[in-house]
């Protein structure tokens, strides 16, 4: 129903095999039958491991998609049977999500652009003169929005990030404290949940940036004992440009809208003086995203219990896979903040010994049809935090000053990991060459 063979901007095929099969897993996403061509002139199904920057689109968002778009029209503007369709379609979509995030009653799901605006959007309305709390190593999109903030200096264990934030507080008082709950540079999971616990001792707040986390296990406020969660529908298997702020409603309903204009007013005079609307059309002015918010709302549906159980045995499957192929490959260096056994969803950062990481990737991906991520992750700090952590006799020639970044979700393959390994052996073992066009500035 959906061609996906080869993209048109790809080399074209002359000779096509039938694509390799991939092992049955609950989630069925797009792209799989892509083929990319590599230098020595064959075509290889494409290895995506930049799941974490994102995700192939699912089956099922790609056809809440062609559903609808036959109804297209305006929402919450329109009084036709079409418009009152799509309307219905919006906020069924809403409510949807807010099942799936937990939402308590009260609570308000906002569509947003992506994570980086759910958090900008909560920065707007943290009230003035509160604190917010991060942590240095946030993802960029978690540390840079917040206007009077703490951050906190990176903790060795999970034990040291609980017990410093229990430490801000002490001495800070109530604020918000902002923590992601997977790294998206080491895969490593964050103890929310503790964090939050102890930010209700202070009468604190907590967001969740849950980009990552999303993408590899249910995600709920009232699980989590958080007050708000953010993710993104592209890292969750929908399509680019539809994110979530959920929780509390209050600062939101305090806070001027996050944009000025059409849909979030409820009366405006001559002179351009305005009542705002309160819920969540007051931060969501102009035409909303009606597909994106379907499709999303169409991932978390089929994410279901039994499903996320079949997605995590797959991905640890893989993830094993991965960590012991990697391990056999000398010169290659992971960078873990909480240390190799701490739990992880599925990425893996590395250096490698003798080699720009843009070399790596461009090697990777021009000569074994894998893409990957290098640079630092945007999360400049935390990256370059780990990087100065490795050891000097593992890079001999050169500290490495970027990374490479490996991440695998529910369209990976085991032949996919199986040709990352035997790709890094064969690069680690020949290093030499440089890469001209670098990604590292990210
Ligand atoms: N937080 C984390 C942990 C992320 O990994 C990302 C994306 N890499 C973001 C926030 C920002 O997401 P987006 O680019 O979709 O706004």
């Amino acid at each position: 129903m959906y061609p996906t063979s080869v993209h048109p901007l790809l080399p074209q095929p002359t000779d096509l095999d039938p694509p390799a099969p991939t092992p049955a897993h609950p989630l069925a996403v797009l792209g799989g039958d892509v083929r990319v061509r590599v230098t020595d002139g064959r075509l290889l199904p494409y290895a995506n491991l930049d799941v974490a920057a994102t995700a192939p689109c699912a089956a099922v968002a790609a056809e809440a998609v062609a559903r609808l778009l036959p109804t297209y029209a305006s929402v919450h503007r329109g009084a036709g049977a079409l418009s009152r369709h799509c309307t219905r379609a919006y906020e069924q979509a809403r409510a949807t999500v807010a099942r799936y995030v937990g939402c308590r009653a009260g609570d308000q799901v906002v569509f947003t652009r992506n994570s980086t605006d759910a958090l900008n959007l909560l920065a707007h309305a943290v009230p003035r003169g509160a604190d917010v709390l991060t942590f240095v190593g946030e993802h960029h999109a978690n540390l840079l929005p917040w206007r009077r903030a703490i951050r906190l200096p990176l903790p060795g264990t999970p034990d040291d990030a609980v017990a410093a934030v229990d430490r801000a507080l002490r001495r800070h008082g109530p604020a918000l404290v902002a923590v992601t709950a997977t790294s998206n540079v080491t895969g490593e999971v964050w103890p929310v949940a503790e964090i939050a616990r102890v930010a209700r001792r202070y009468g604190a707040r907590v967001v969740v940036d849950a980009a990552q986390l999303a993408a590899h296990g249910p995600v709920s406020l009232a699980a989590l004992g958080a007050d708000y969660v953010v993710l993104s529908g592209h890292k969750l298997y929908a399509p680019f440009g539809a994110g979530v702020l959920a929780g509390r409603a209050d600062w939101l309903d305090d806070a001027e809208p996050y944009l000025r204009g059409g849909g979030a007013t409820r009366h405006v005079d001559a002179d351009a003086t305005v009542q705002w609307t309160g819920g969540p059309a007051r931060h969501e002015a102009g035409t909303p995203n009606l597909v994106g918010a379907v499709a999303l709302a169409a991932v978390c549906a089929a994410l279901t219990e039994t499903c996320w159980a079949g997605l995590a045995r797959h991905e640890q499957r893989l993830l094993d896979r991965l960590d012991a192929g990697l391990a056999g490959v000398a010169g290659v260096q992971r960078l873990a903040l909480f240390g190799p056994g701490h739990p992880r969803t599925g990425i893996v950062s590395f250096v490698v010994a003798g080699l720009e990481s843009a070399e790596v990737a461009r090697r990777l991906a021009d000569d074994h049809g894998i893409g990957v991520r290098d640079g630092l992750f945007c999360a400049h700090p935390l990256t370059r935090h780990l990087l100065a952590a490795v050891p000097a006799a593992a890079t001999p020639a050169a500290p490495p000053t970027t990374a490479v970044r490996v991440s695998i979700g529910a369209g990976t393959t085991v032949e996919h990991v199986d040709r990352l390994v035997a790709a890094l052996a064969q690069i680690a073992a020949r290093p030499g060459g440089r890469c001209t066009q670098s990604f590292g500035a990210r």
